[in-house]
């Protein structure tokens, strides 16, 4: 009986791995003709002033509906294009569409609108980093002061020295910077001194217990004081309530996006919801 549970065991483990290998390779495929094609689309998510109420950015976050493997969350193919190294053509791929939107949202009034753009570890660290994204924009007609680039705690953790050169160098381009998914990466608190960061963003694991736990709420606050002295403005990702935006508000950050205020959504229906929160908060942005 023994051995032949071991054998069970055993293929069990392996049919595991051979579906798993077989996504693998599917995906992989796929991934590439997705990229020769450019089978992707952007969605946004606006970032809302907790003040003013005024929408101070909007966040681009890629789609890909596949033919056959059906809707493949970022997480899952953006990883795989990591380790593949087609995260360079699928990175210029967000860029140009990123520029895209910008256009949209210039023909639809709102030129001030900062579009941030995810940028991948892998493509940050590249040395024709800094030259590809400026050779896209120029190719749109469009300039780094409407965009704001957002790289991780973990990129930037990377290797120092090389790090803060590039962002100075992106920030006299005029890019706005933001720092992403912070808390999860083990920043070293005298390298976030020396980068010339715009914006933080609490991640959302920080945000999801906040109400119910002390502990959440210690970090969160300290997390937004140390932003302030050093001169950042906040972020807090992934707010789905009510009481979150108050707790937030009363700690003093600065800017919140997530579901509470808006799912992201195509510009198309982006630009609906500007222009009806205009209207409602009948502010001017
Ligand atoms: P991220 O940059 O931290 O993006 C925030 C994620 O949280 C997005 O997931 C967004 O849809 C989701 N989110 C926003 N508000 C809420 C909320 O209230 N509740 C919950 N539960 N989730 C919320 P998404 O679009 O699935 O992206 C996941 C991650 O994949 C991103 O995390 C980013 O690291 C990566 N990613 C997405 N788009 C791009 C891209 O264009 N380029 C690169 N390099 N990475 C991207
Ligand atoms: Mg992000
Ligand atoms: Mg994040
Ligand atoms: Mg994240």
């Amino acid at each position: 009986y023994s051995k032949e549970n071991g054998r069970n065991c055993f293929s069990f483990y392996f049919e595991a791995l051979k579906t798993d290998s077989n996504r693998v390779l599917k995906l992989d495929s796929e991934l590439r003709k997705a990229i020769e094609n450019r089978e992707f689309t952007l969605v946004y998510q606006p970032k809302i002033n907790t003040v003013t109420n005024d929408i101070v950015g909007i966040e681009a976050l890629v789609r890909w509906n596949s033919e056959k493997l059906g809707f493949v969350s970022p997480a899952e193919f953006i990883e795989h294009a990591e380790e593949s190294g087609l995260i360079i053509s699928l990175s210029e791929i967000i860029f140009d569409l990123a520029c895209e939107g910008n256009h949209k949202l210039v023909a639809a009034g709102y030129p001030k609108i900062p579009i941030a753009v995810n940028v991948s570890s892998i493509h940050f660290q590249q040395q024709s980093f800094l030259e590809s994204v400026q050779t896209i924009l120029e190719r749109n007609n469009t300039s780094a002061q409407c965009f704001e680039i957002e790289v991780t705690e973990r990129t930037v953790m990377n290797s120092a020295q090389e790090t803060v050169s590039k962002l100075v160098k992106l920030k006299q381009l005029g890019f706005k910077l933001s720092i992403d998914d912070f808390g999860t990466g083990y920043s070293s608190l005298s390298y976030l001194v020396r980068f010339p960061l715009d914006v933080l963003k609490i991640d959302r694991s920080f945000i999801q217990h906040i109400c119910s736990l002390d502990d959440k709420q210690a970090i969160v606050d300290a997390i937004i004081q140390m932003a302030h002295r050093l001169q950042m403005k906040v972020v807090a990702e992934g707010v789905e309530t009510s009481q979150q935006v108050e707790l937030l508000k009363s700690m003093g950050c600065d800017f919140i996006q997530g579901y509470y205020y808006s799912r992201p959504l195509p510009m198309k229906e982006l630009i609906d919801f500007i222009q009806f929160w205009e209207v409602e908060h009948q502010g001017r942005i």
